[in-house]
């Protein structure tokens, strides 16, 4: 049994069976055998060998009956190699004296000889390497079933390990099979964390090395509430788990009850909680959890999911869905937010090769500087605004130029529109994320060009602290609850209210249970998060009053480390609602 620690990013346990995932790279963990089980490891082998063999007989008639008898011979090396007695002998040779299995042996061996064809001067020879790559995969298929799975066609329930996994893959997961989430890499705000969490998939990022530690099939538990991953546990500790996670789903049978129970303090302050969405599919989950409209609709998602840049019609169909589920439910659509962390790595369509991409063209940026894009999305926004009550959200706007650029590029979409004869709807509320120092320091500049705030803590934080959300490596320097971070929400909330203009936070702060309180006594009355975590965030709300959280962001003012301030706003949260808190802590 081995435990892991990383970041808990999507709350919930899985126990399963992991299957692991490489983007390009196959890591086999080393693991001993019983001196006993050394023969039946020399036999796994030889017949992964003779089945490798037969493979690429097959391969050298297909190719000689296509591409003639010069291409087909290609495979002898690969034959050549599969007979080679000084190379297989030395395969035998580690599972004899290190009483390795086959699989890790194959790998040490092979990765061995790439390394040393990769040093050759000689291009011919280093492009061996390639040769070598492809036995090792053939051999490990045969001795530990395909290397590369893929997540979309996955037809059992698994745990899914990998170094990290592109937008398209998380958002391919399906969450019937797909019961848990642990990855190499990752922060706490990073693409897959948001996914993860908004799918409900317990998950776990930044484990630094999990791929090295699981091997597929291996039996894992992902405790999400506390960022372990339990390799092979014992016994004890999966009774012990199964116990939990039979807790962890009645609280939240317990907590689905809140989707019919207003938002309401409980001196009577009424907060509105809108969703977070990345599909269009999301938004029927989030109003059986209560969710009153969706206050971030992530479109860039539509691009990140797809092979192709997609076509007005395409963004056109996906806002109508959404739309037509919400019925008369406010959609604030977020237009592209495309580049640094949400990349469709690793065909990016948008791949500039730049230094820096979360300072580089990103985001309005990218949209500014590639109009056609941006007018195709404005134009499918404003032709669905006729379904529905529709916002427009710009993302990243660092200057009221950039905004003032934003809204000249709306109306002259506005006014195609028009020419064409196309209706759209009027007085379209056009609002602002402050995720950014400069914008949330220019609030009262702003105020008279926008309709509506809505605060991205996920990035205002990064930009803040400069620390990288997607970074697990300083990934305790990324702190909500830093005093310079909290002192820029309070100014914006206090400055959008002396301008009476609505102000929301949809960053993955808001769902997070410690922060309500503090959120509340900021002046805030108006959430976005993301689905799953709507009832938990009710069950906070409905259990505190407004003086209180007042008292609480007072007293937060006076604290100088984000550990003060996090420790006391936990320590309050779990005297209003321990139920929330405590019943999901497991006990050790
Ligand atoms: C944010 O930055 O807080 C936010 C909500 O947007 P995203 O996480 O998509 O960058
Ligand atoms: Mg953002």
């Amino acid at each position: 049994m081995q435990i892991k620690k990383g970041i808990n990013v999507s709350p919930g346990v899985a126990i399963g069976r992991a299957v692991v995932i490489d983007a390009e790279d196959v890591r086999v963990p080393r693991r001993t055998v019983a001196e006993a089980c050394v023969p039946a490891e020399r036999e796994r082998l030889r017949q992964a060998i003779e089945a490798s063999i037969h493979d690429i007989e097959q391969l050298h008639t297909q190719a000689e009956a296509t591409l003639g008898a010069d291409l087909a011979r290609i495979f002898d090396f690969h034959s050549g190699m599969l007979r080679d007695k000084h190379l297989i002998g030395q395969i035998e040779g580690l599972i004899d004296s290190e009483r390795v299995t086959a699989e890790y042996a194959v790998y040490f061996v092979m990765r061995h000889q790439a390394e040393m064809l990769t040093q050759l001067t000689n291009n011919l020879y280093r492009e061996r390497v390639h040769d070598v790559w492809d036995l090792e995969r053939r051999l490990l298929g045969h001795l530990i079933g395909s290397t590369r799975a893929e997540l979309s066609t996955l037809k059992h329930e698994a745990i899914v390990v990998a170094h990290d996994l592109t937008p398209s893959q998380t958002a391919s997961l399906d969450k019937t099979y797909i019961k848990g989430i642990a990855t190499d890499v990752g922060g706490p705000t990073s693409h897959t964390a948001i996914l993860a969490h908004a799918l409900g998939i317990p998950a776990i990022v930044g484990l630094e090395d999990v791929t090295m530690a699981v091997g597929s099939g291996d039996t894992v538990i992902i405790d999400g509430n506390h960022g372990e991953v339990i390799i092979a546990p014992d016994a004890a500790q999966l009774m012990k788990y199964r116990a939990y996670e039979q807790r962890i789903a009645d609280l939240e049978i317990s907590l689905d009850e809140m989707a019919r129970l207003p938002a309401v303090t409980r001196d009577g302050t009424e907060i509105e909680i809108q969703a977070n969405i990345e599909f269009p599919g999301e938004v029927r989950a989030a109003i059986e959890k209560g969710a009153t409209g969706v206050g971030l609709y992530r479109t860039e998602f539509l691009y990140l999911a797809s092979d192709s840049e997609p076509t007005e019609q395409q963004h056109f169909e996906a806002y109508m869905e959404a739309i037509g589920i919400l019925e008369g439910r406010t959609m604030t659509i977020r237009t592209l937010d495309l580049g640094a962390d949400k990349v469709a790595s690793p065909r990016d369509m948008f791949s500039h090769t730049e230094p820096n991409p979360v300072l580089g063209c990103r985001s309005i940026r990218l949209c500014l500087q590639n109009l056609p894009l941006f007018k195709t999305q404005l134009r499918a926004i404003m032709r669905a605004s006729v379904a529905g009550p529709v916002r427009i959200m710009f993302p990243l706007i660092t200057s009221v130029m950039e905004l003032r650029q934003a809204r000249m590029i709306l109306n002259d979409v506005m006014e195609d529109l028009d020419d064409e004869g196309i209706v759209y709807a009027d007085n379209i509320p056009v609002g602002i994320m402050v995720e950014v120092p400069s914008a949330a320091l220019q609030i009262k500049t702003f105020a008279p060009e926008v309709d509506f705030f809505s605060i991205g803590t996920n990035d205002l934080i990064q930009y803040t602290l400069a620390v990288d959300r997607g970074n697990e490596h300083i990934a305790s320097l990324y702190s909500a609850a830093h005093p310079a971070v909290i002192r820029l929400i309070r100014e914006v909330i206090q400055e959008a209210k002396r301008t009476q203009k609505a102000v929301s936070l949809c960053g993955e702060m808001a769902c997070e249970p410690e922060y309500i309180m503090l959120l509340l006594g900021l002046g805030l009355t108006r959430l976005s998060v993301t689905p799953p975590a709507i009832p938990e965030v009710k069950k906070m709300i409905r259990s505190v009053n407004i003086k209180q959280c007042h008292r609480i962001a007072r007293r937060v003012a006076s604290f100088d480390s984000d550990r003060e301030v996090f420790n006391f706003i936990r320590d309050e949260a779990r005297k209003a609602a321990p139920e929330v808190l405590d019943d999901l802590t497991i006990n050790y």
